[in-house]
């Protein structure tokens, strides 16, 4: 069936089309020409005074894996949480960690269409991938861990970039994954002895390498294998007051290389690496040096990992670090150790507004979103580490609105006032910065040509919202932003209409990407090297790894 949307108000940033009163038409499940549907034979949305996008893009979340399942595991209380839903879907359940078709549900209601799984251990592949089966409405990939595999570190130390990148070729395929992330590299291998990395320069125990030289070889060969997506980075030092230096030193490790088409490096969850100070007792915000430094360099981009006051639970591969906030909270803690590729760790943790410390985190976030140009921040919570990514449209509000701001910093610790210059930033977000922020500035990150606009040719995934942006004064209406935000009126995912007036209409299953790098390497001159490895693995070489037929839609972006 085709879809006619008439008389909507578009922003579509991509195709620098800015507030238009505009018709578009769907057909086959791509956003088509006006000429190539029959106009009496489609379906009419009438979106009079309404705001029509492309569906949201998260580019960073945990959605799938070992690691939210132990949250949950760690967080029964969760499941006293039910969803309202109509009988015809399955049972959502959650109230921040949701249940697989719970999270697609919630995507789809907020008018988003894509999510990655941000950190998919390699051995657990399989796992990630049934479980992202499991996840409906939206369209999904997983980006393995690189960082602390022993694998990698050979290579690095070899100075061999042909052998890594024909590795990373290999395991991107074995896993069915996406691109190349790395999480505290070095510091994860660190914490097999008790320890962590503290510099770019620390030696890595057992190897001759330190993270500068694992960060840039991954830069190298996820560049030459010309890979959709640049190396995705946890920084080193999350977490720790005073580590927005290393942050800084490791952005502009990227000043190195160059790419056409987008940057070589995106920092994700910087929030959680821009601390001034030398203490939490006089920790401070050094977003403002962060953003100077992210404007002035080309290649790099980054995503906010914004912390929302209520429940969360950290959960990353960056063990030492989970360690350390166990510590610091007193919190239920969970540690995973994933053989010779790295590890995780897990602490359910509430953030409370009168805490000083979750303040500042909160207003971090903020000023990075508000202090960095909108064409190199992408909005997240780093789910579920900051907080839901239901909660979206609070950031959203709050970026646009100073008066939301003011009236949500009367809330929180007055340490705030002390420690960043949150009150102090008048700057406004545009709606359609937001639209960029959240829509075609994370597609384009990623390399995903047909996702996060509404040109001839892109996926139809479309959210429209009762907002219009003719209209609406986004400064003072903050409360209407956030509630028309919250809610799709229709959520389209692939040419179908999933959400109508906010309810579930229709359950549809997403395709999973995952890119096939292969031809661009010599495999065979690195199967030795990986068949030997397998001695220290718990399962046979065989048996490793995920057969693109075990995937329920299958997506594959053949790399050149
Ligand atoms: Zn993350």
């Amino acid at each position: 069936m085709a879809i006619h949307i008439k008389n909507g108000i578009v922003i579509d940033p991509k195709n620098k089309i800015k507030a238009e009163k505009m018709d578009l038409f769907i057909k086959d499940g791509k956003i088509v020409d006006e000429k190539a549907v029959k106009k009496e034979e489609c379906q009419v949305i009438d979106a009079t005074n309404k705001l029509v996008v492309a569906g949201g893009v998260d580019m960073h979340a945990h959605i799938a894996g070992s690691k939210i399942n132990t949250g949950r595991t760690m967080r029964p209380e969760e499941m006293r949480v039910v969803r309202r839903v109509a009988d015809t879907f399955r049972a959502a359940v959650g109230r921040v960690l949701l249940t697989a078709p719970a999270i697609g549900y919630e995507y789809a209601k907020m008018g988003y269409t894509v999510s990655f799984e941000a950190a998919q251990p390699p051995i657990g592949a399989l796992h990630t991938h049934e479980e992202l089966d499991a996840i409906p409405m939206i369209d999904k990939a997983a980006l393995p861990v690189f960082g602390n595999w022993h694998l990698v570190f050979k290579f690095v130390e070899e100075k061999n970039i042909e052998k890594l990148k024909a590795f990373i070729a290999w395991a991107i395929e074995r896993t069915k994954g996406f691109g190349v992330k790395a999480v505290n590299p070095g510091g994860v291998e660190a914490w097999m002895y008790g320890k962590n990395v503290r510099s770019l320069d620390d030696q890595v125990p057992g190897f001759n390498i330190t993270p500068r030289e694992i960060i840039t070889s991954l830069i190298q060969a996820t560049e030459e294998l010309k890979l959709p997506h640049s190396v995705h980075l946890h920084c080193n030092n999350l977490g720790v007051p005073g580590n927005y230096q290393t942050t800084i030193e490791t952005i502009k490790l990227a000043s190195k290389f160059s790419n056409s088409k987008r940057q070589v490096l995106h920092v994700t969850h910087v929030q959680f690496n821009s601390y001034a100070g030398s203490s939490w007792r006089d920790a401070a915000s050094g977003a403002a040096e962060i953003a100077k430094v992210v404007n002035s360099i080309d290649n790099v981009t980054i995503d906010m990992g914004q912390p929302i006051f209520g429940h969360a639970t950290a959960m990353t591969g960056d063990a030492p670090f989970q360690f350390t906030l166990h510590r610091l909270t007193g919190a239920k803690w969970s540690n995973k150790d994933s053989e010779v590729e790295g590890g995780a760790g897990i602490v359910p943790l509430v953030y409370l507004p009168n805490n000083p410390v979750h303040a500042l985190q909160w207003a971090i976030g903020l000023e990075l979103g508000l202090l960095i140009d909108s064409n190199k921040v992408v909005l997240t919570t780093d789910y579920p580490n900051g907080g839901p990514f239901t909660e979206y449209p609070y950031v959203m509000a709050m970026l646009m609105s100073r008066k939301m701001r003011e009236k949500e910093l009367q809330k929180v610790s007055p340490y705030v006032q002390k420690a960043t210059g949150l009150a102090a930033i008048d700057k406004e977000k545009t709606l359609e910065e937001l639209i960029h922020m959240t829509r075609s500035l994370p597609a384009k990150i990623l390399g995903l040509e047909n996702k996060g606009h509404l040109g001839i040719g892109a996926d139809a995934d479309v959210a429209i919202y009762d907002l219009n942006p003719l209209d609406v004064d986004t400064s003072n209406e903050f409360e209407k932003v956030y509630k028309a935000l919250k809610t799709a009126v229709y959520t389209i995912k692939g040419g179908e209409i999933i959400v109508k007036n906010g309810e579930l209409v229709k359950e549809v299953w997403g395709r999973t990407y995952w890119v096939d790098a292969r031809s661009k390497v010599d495999l065979e001159a690195v199967m030795p090297d990986i068949e030997n490895y397998f001695q220290y693995y718990s399962i046979e070489l065989q048996n490793y790894g995920v057969e693109e037929s075990w995937i329920r839609m299958p997506e594959r972006i053949v790399v050149g």
